[in-house]
């Protein structure tokens, strides 16, 4: 398993790659209330907690303490889990950098260990840690915390995961509860879960799925138990490499990663075979249609009234709605509010909108014809290269780069599958390098096994 430059701060010994409790002694009382009794966690700052201030690292929400907890951190902490900190995201989750949010960018632990220092030469400056949850991929990256939550729409949990090399599972949809995430496109969110290891994923899996009478949306789990077999046999598993996932801008160091786990898979018997998704193309700008109307929705419930940051200027309420929104919002936002009210508008509702819900149906069915075709999983690459530098990153058109980032993930999210990035190399420079695994709905502890045998 890859660690960041960091060992000296891992308490526990024994890389912490088994059940976590196993090194925490139990509370007073005797019996720990579960597995993740008294262990450290984060979480990122757009779900709801009671006890914080919840920000969405906007200026929108500054000093807003929510009236309730997102049902997801609720069920940690009843299970005793210990919520240290929230973590910095990109402004209401919309990016891939964690470059955009009212408290500065996240930096990368990784380009600060000597090997990326040596490689990258002294003026590279530090790396993105990817986002937009990269807030919660360092602190579980440097050890401050066993496990972080994300939230993924588009990928925010497993790119970030993918850079700072941690695992980074996006469930299936409805797997567990939104309720107390503040939305981005309510049709994709779903809260996610960082980890060192595959088999920590699994653990957190079994506490937090499960329904939920405040989201409607959640599904009832799989009967089977989310912790892992001993043994996966990988004979018996069919991998499905797609052929439009070569996408441009793949790095060749990404590439070779992507090819030597596809050979290591064949090598230990398992059936590896080229499979096409022939609408992948659509998925950026499909996902860019549904992903800006529904944010021009969900964003107009802040208008300065009933939460966080409300202007001085109020000589109208219209003017106060304006200058409010004007003055809290960063620029990614008020251009997605922009142009997801005019995709919304009379005009063009069925031209983009209704188009593109059509778009995300075909990815879907995609999916749904390669997995009944017998195929277990999918293996990909998690982004196209490993961690940019902040400098090179921002000097690009951030908007084309953050989308085109998503390429991998994105997907998936459109399906509503289950996804899962695990670290499987270094770079030249020293930066991890992380590989997806995509699977059919519900198979979520399917995948973390294949996830483990890779660690
Ligand atoms: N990068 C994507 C976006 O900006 C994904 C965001 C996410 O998953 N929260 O919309």
């Amino acid at each position: 398993m890859l660690y960041p430059p960091f060992r000296d701060v891992h308490r526990h010994g024994n890389d912490c790659d088994v059940v976590m409790n196993e090194h925490h002694s139990a509370p007073p009382a005797g019996k720990p209330k579960g597995p993740l009794d008294g262990i450290p966690f984060s979480v990122k700052d757009n779900f709801c907690t009671e006890s914080m201030e919840t920000t969405c690292a906007s200026r929108m929400l500054k000093g807003y303490r929510p009236p309730y907890t997102a049902t997801v951190v609720q069920k940690l902490l009843d299970q005793g889990a210990v919520l240290i900190g929230k973590t910095n995201l990109d402004e209401f989750a919309m990016g891939s950098g964690s470059t955009d949010g009212v408290f500065g960018p996240v930096q990368n632990p990784w380009s600060y260990s000597v090997q990326y220092r040596e490689r990258a030469g002294a003026d590279a400056g530090w790396t993105i840690a990817g986002g937009s949850s990269g807030g919660s991929a360092v602190a579980v990256a440097a050890q401050t915390s066993f496990f972080a939550l994300g939230s993924d729409t588009g990928g925010s949990t497993r790119n970030p995961g993918a850079l700072c090399g941690v695992v980074a599972l996006k469930p299936t949809y409805g797997l567990l509860s939104r309720h107390g995430l503040i939305p981005l496109v309510n049709s994709m969110d779903v809260p996610g879960i960082l980890t060192r290891s595959a088999s920590d994923a699994a653990t957190v899996l079994g506490v937090l799925q499960g329904l939920d009478k405040k989201d409607s949306t959640t599904i009832p789990p799989p009967a089977t138990p989310t912790h892992l077999p001993e043994e996966i046999d990988v004979r018996k598993i069919r991998i499905g490499i797609p052929r439009e996932y070569h996408a441009p801008g793949l790095s060749a160091e990404t590439l070779s990663q992507w090819t030597r786990v596809a050979d290591l898979f064949e090598r230990e018997g398992a059936s590896v075979e080229p499979v096409s998704l022939p609408h992948t193309q659509h998925s950026i700008v499909c996902y860019h249609v549904l992903c800006t109307a529904e944010v021009a929705s969900n964003m107009a419930r802040f208008d300065g009234l009933e939460y966080g940051h409300r202007s001085a200027l109020e000589d109208s309420t219209e003017a106060l709605y304006a200058a409010t929104r004007h003055e809290a919002f960063n620029d990614v936002v008020r251009r997605r509010i922009l142009a997801g009210n005019f995709f919304l508008l009379k005009r063009n509702y069925e031209l983009y909108f209704m188009k593109a819900q059509k778009v995300r149906r075909l990815i879907a069915q995609d999916f749904a014809r390669v997995f009944h075709g017998g195929v277990d999983v999918l293996l990909t690459p998690t982004t196209l290269t490993d961690a940019a530098p902040y400098r090179q990153f921002i000097q690009e058109d951030n908007r084309t780069r953050s989308t085109q980032e998503d390429v991998f993930t994105q997907p998936a999210n459109m399906a509503g599958l289950p996804a899962v990035t695990v670290p499987t190399a270094l770079s030249s420079r020293g930066l991890p390098i992380g590989l997806q695994l995509i699977g059919p709905a519900l198979h979520d502890t399917r995948l973390l096994a294949l996830a483990a045998w890779l660690q």
